[in-house]
């Protein structure tokens, strides 16, 4: 595989595979919110190293504090 510009995950909630700008994941190595473009479910994202310099998505969905 090489080397891409965006990351895949897939959204827990429906399954839609979105797509996150791989330096943004990288840059920040820390949380990251964001809403799945087909659901607009929140979801949190985390970027771990996996193996053979990979990343890892680590993605779960978020509490909506609005209720
Ligand atoms: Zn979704």
């Amino acid at each position: 595989m090489l080397s891409q510009a965006y990351l895949e995950y897939r959204c827990p909630r429906c399954g839609y595979i979105n797509a996150i700008a791989r330096e943004t994941v990288i840059d920040m190595y820390k949380e990251q919110s964001d809403a799945c473009q087909h659901c607009q479910q929140k979801l949190e994202i985390i970027a771990a190293n996996g193996i053979n310099d990979q990343i890892n998505l680590i993605v779960s969905e978020q509490e909506d504090s609005a209720k």
